[in-house]
């Protein structure tokens, strides 16, 4: 009993001499310590689509669907920072380490409605060149190959991609119309995994 009313005691002493602990927030700004999570951010440009984000987020803060429209094919995420929890497991599992990262902000008191405290992104899509369905995101597609490096070369997916990229190979637009039963020439495309697997047994 006695050592624990000294700690207070000297306590007392100390925060008489320095001030108190807590800050005078919102007299004064209040500038948070260097490890706090505050409200997560999108940065599209660091954003490959992935959606590894969406999947660990535990509040479901972070959302996206897969849209086709016109043989164009879209991912669109929302964030929504008033049921986000700032626990921090979207930036630590984003692929790329930087498409999502959380700031210092804490004040995130709004007049507008709830619906409306949210961030939009979207990324292009590429669709399969047999049945017209989304594949991969552009952009994750980029990362990977970029990431292959001459490895590139042993999926002939992800090397058409490339080559297309580096303008090498020609480049061809889906649509509804084209859509057809995938053959043994169709192994060289892009594709998604069903007709893959259709176009390697038929082959
Ligand atoms: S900080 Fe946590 S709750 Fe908020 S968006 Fe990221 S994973 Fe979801
Ligand atoms: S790159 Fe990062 S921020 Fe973008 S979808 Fe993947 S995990 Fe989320």
């Amino acid at each position: 009993m006695r050592y624990p009313k000294l700690r207070e005691l000297r306590e007392a002493i100390k925060a008489l001499i320095k001030g108190p602990y807590t800050s005078d927030y919102p007299n004064k700004p209040h500038i948070p310590f260097e490890r706090f999570r505050g409200r997560p951010y999108f940065h599209e440009e660091d954003c490959v689509g992935c959606g590894a984000c969406a999947q660990v987020c535990p509040a479901k803060a972070i959302e996206f669907e897969d849209l086709v429209h016109d043989g164009i094919a879209k991912r669109k995420f929302t964030f929504r920072w008033d049921v986000c929890i700032a626990c921090g497991q979207c930036q630590a599992n984003c692929l790329t380490e930087k498409g999502i990262v959380l700031s210092q902000e804490f004040d995130l008191a709004s007049t507008e409605g709830r619906l409306d405290m949210k961030q939009e992104i979207e990324k292009e899509f590429i669709v399969c060149e047999c049945c017209g369905e989304p594949v991969v995101p552009f952009d994750q597609y980029a990362w990977v190959a970029k990431k292959l490096g001459p490895l590139v070369f042993s999926s002939s997916s992800v090397m058409l991609f490339y080559l297309r990229a580096l303008d090498l190979s020609a480049k061809q637009r889906i649509s509804p119309a084209k859509v057809s039963e995938s053959a043994r020439a169709d192994r060289i495309k892009i594709l998604c995994p069903r007709c893959r697997r259709e176009a390697v047994l038929k082959s």
